[in-house]
């Protein structure tokens, strides 16, 4: 019997020794050490054995059984420590292999509203924000252009109902913020707005406009000059020239455009300025009385001066683009120059 336990024991080693997978192993151990397995089986011959021959073997017996409980776990260790060596090899990453990953850039009218709005924050104006939708009222109405003026087009307008539109200018936002804030106010509030206009390189329904509000008391056309003068020395140079004529807006008075002197000849006299030298880029003025008087302000008391630009003109200028189409297109050829 003596013979039987240590042949049972050499056997069991030499299998486990060479068994490969955690499935192997348990089926291994039900065969020797389980209930039915093997050593059990060898151990009910103890019955027969005499009663000096009985403590030996049974000592033996636990031995050995000890000794195979303890090869299996720690066989159970090395394939588990196998099986995720494997795993790690296969999930290995070379973090040091160089990779081509093409990173996005910001459109260029992205990037031209962001040096926008940092020129006047740098200024100590707010950004504002108004509805796209808006209502007739603060579009037109309330910037001193009531249903019958000649200033309004209806042919331009985008109306969803009679009272509501697709704003046309982001001007309704003064209004809105005249409303809610008392003066002083120094806000800038960017925006897409929307025309009923044919797409060609100069137009589209869809184009971006920063609106310019400052309100306080004491203001005059020198101090708009000013302000709007450091904004083209900012965004265009310091040598480009800036001037600016007499114009009408319902909601400003005197209203004035603005022009600078054209990028692309310096002012001689080009086709990009039509042989004029300069280049319009902004619409701007005194704030009206009637605007002042419909948000409740006593124009006696305040005043105030207001502009407006085109993001898109803007950015042709500075980087001189000639189709304004090239900004909604997504041409990648296009977007990777900024
Ligand atoms: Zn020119």
């Amino acid at each position: 019997m003596r013979e039987d336990l240590i042949q049972l024991k050499e056997r069991t080693l030499e299998a486990l020794s060479n068994l490969q997978n955690m499935d192997e192993l348990n089926d291994l151990r039900v065969k020797i050490l389980g209930k039915k397995g093997e050593l059990t089986q060898v151990l009910r011959g103890m019955a027969k054995l005499t009663a000096e021959e009985r403590p030996v073997i049974g000592k033996l017996a636990n031995e050995i059984k000890d000794e195979l409980e303890s090869k299996f776990s720690e066989k159970m260790r090395l394939i588990k420590k196998a099986v995720q060596e494997q795993k790690m090899q296969q999930e290995f990453i070379d973090v040091t292999i160089p990779t081509k990953i093409s990173v996005g850039s910001k459109h260029p009218l992205t990037l031209v509203l962001d040096e926008i709005k940092e020129i006047f924050i740098g200024l100590g104006y707010e950004v504002a924000e108004g509805p796209e939708v808006e209502l007739d009222y603060y579009n037109f109405e309330a910037l001193n252009t009531p249903a019958d003026h000649p200033a309004r087009d209806v042919q331009d307008t985008f109306y969803i109902t009679e009272k509501i539109l697709l704003r046309t200018q982001t001007s309704p936002v003064q209004v809105r913020t005249m409303e809610k804030q008392s003066p002083p106010l120094k806000i800038i509030a960017p925006g897409r707005v929307y025309r009923s206009d044919s797409v060609d390189a100069t137009h589209s329904p869809m184009f971006h406009q920063v609106e310019g509000l400052t309100v306080g008391e004491g203001f005059t056309m020198g101090d708009l000059k000013g302000t709007l003068v450091k904004f083209v020395h900012e965004m265009f140079g310091r040598n480009r020239k800036a001037r600016f004529r007499p114009h009408f807006f319902p909601f400003t008075e005197p209203s004035a455009e603005m022009d600078i002197s054209c990028i692309a000849c310096e002012g001689k006299g080009c086709r990009v300025c039509s042989y004029t030298g300069w280049l319009e880029i902004l619409g701007c003025g005194m704030v009206h009385p009637n605007v002042f008087r419909n948000v409740g302000l006593d124009p006696e008391k305040v005043n105030g001066f207001a502009f407006g630009m085109g993001v898109e003109r803007i950015a042709m200028l500075k980087y001189g683009i000639n189709d304004m189409r090239l900004f909604f297109e997504n041409d990648l050829r296009f977007l990777r120059q900024f």
